[in-house]
């Protein structure tokens, strides 16, 4: 079986994951159990077994390997009923029954998560922090918000892939200094070139990205970072009352975008580490990186649309640990910090101009 639930021991009603107490909560009985007070249940597949994969998947009949091709159908744990999803959906509820329910099946073998930060701010919470959010933006009308224009509220676990590496950097470069003064009537200028060589260790921790590709990539890395302190060996309890998406990005393909990522990081730190010349001509700079450390790692991330009266829908992202969110308002509203964007940009040009900056 591949779709799973989570049983109160009580009253065998439906369990979900409680940001708020970080237990297992029945909305039946209003119980509350930690994860290890509801092992050993049918429902508690145990997915930390990394070596083995899943039953669940060994025993997918070639029907169900059509289905799953095609958007699959898993039959409900709790009213039999079918659950129809999309080919990434890992964790959804029951159309009929509304009952959460967990396709494990979706998250074995190379598919099972490493790591999850499990929800930190519950739905009240959630909600909240988006009214917050929208009252503090400046230059928007009251208009704009409304609280009933708040759509559809959904905490989803996106599959991210982390990234922890170490690289060695080597840069040459022709530094220029320049020293003028004046004597008499005369103007000196006295032209210095240096030979500039840096050479270093650059660690890069906890890179992250986005490992589905149908998302909205603005969103979902617009509300990074996540404390990956505080991230926990992946259990599937904590899907249990989420909706939850597994990866379709493959290890190479991300491994290649991280070094990319990383290289051109530690380059910039490493021209960042030379400064003071009047011009600097860089000859080479060098980057060489081990293979890296990558993480399968599903964070928590609440979703909002929002239909505005101008008849968009619009779409925000907030991270389920720290409650940062991401999304955009509508252009006309912007307007009005445009000039001030300007003035910035014009006093920059200033002084460039004027040679506060010398390189
Ligand atoms: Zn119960
Ligand atoms: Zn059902």
């Amino acid at each position: 079986m591949s779709a799973i639930s989570f049983k109160c021991p009580n009253c065998d009603g439906e369990l979900v994951f409680d940001p708020a107490t970080q237990k297992y909560k029945c909305e039946y009985c209003c119980s509350y159990f930690q994860r290890e007070e509801i092992n050993g249940q049918g429902a508690a597949d145990e997915p930390k077994a990394e070596d083995a994969p899943e039953t669940a998947g060994a025993e997918e009949s070639e029907e169900e390997k059509e289905a799953r091709e095609a958007g699959a159908v898993y039959a409900c744990p709790s009213c039999g009923a079918e659950i129809v999803t999309d080919e990434t959906t890992a964790a959804t509820f029951c159309y009929y029954c509304h009952n959460p329910v967990v396709l494990s099946g979706r998250l074995s073998g190379e598919f099972l998560p490493d790591r999850v930060i499990p929800f930190a701010i519950d739905k009240e919470a959630a909600k909240q922090k988006f009214i917050e959010f929208f009252r503090k933006q400046k230059g928007i009308p009251r208009s704009f918000f409304n609280k009933k224009q708040m759509k559809k509220i959904s905490g989803i676990y996106f599959p991210y892939f982390t990234y922890s590496s170490h690289l060695k950097g080597r840069l040459e470069a022709e530094g220029i200094k320049r020293r003028v003064w004046m004597q008499g009537d005369y103007e000196y200028t006295e032209k210095s070139v240096y030979r500039v060589e840096r050479e270093g260790d650059i660690f890069v921790k906890d890179l992250a990205k986005n490992a589905l590709t149908k998302t909205n990539h603005v969103l979902m890395e617009g509300i990074l970072p996540y404390d990956l302190s505080e991230a926990k060996p992946f259990d599937m309890g904590y899907l249990s009352g989420f909706l939850a998406e597994k990866r379709d990005v493959g290890e190479s393909e991300a491994t290649s975008m991280f070094q990319s990522d990383a290289g051109a990081r530690a380059k910039t730190h490493l021209r960042g580490s030379v400064w003071g010349y009047w011009s600097l001509d860089v000859e080479n700079c060098e980057i060489f990186s081990e293979k890296g450390e990558l993480s399968y790692v599903f964070l928590p991330v609440w979703t909002l649309t929002y239909q505005g009266k101008d008849g968009t829908t619009y779409y925000y992202s907030m991270n389920g640990q720290t409650g940062k969110v991401c999304g955009k308002f509508p252009v006309d509203y912007i307007r009005p910090i445009l000039p001030a964007v300007l003035t910035g940009i014009v006093t920059l040009f200033i002084m460039i101009a004027g040679g506060c900056f010398l390189w």
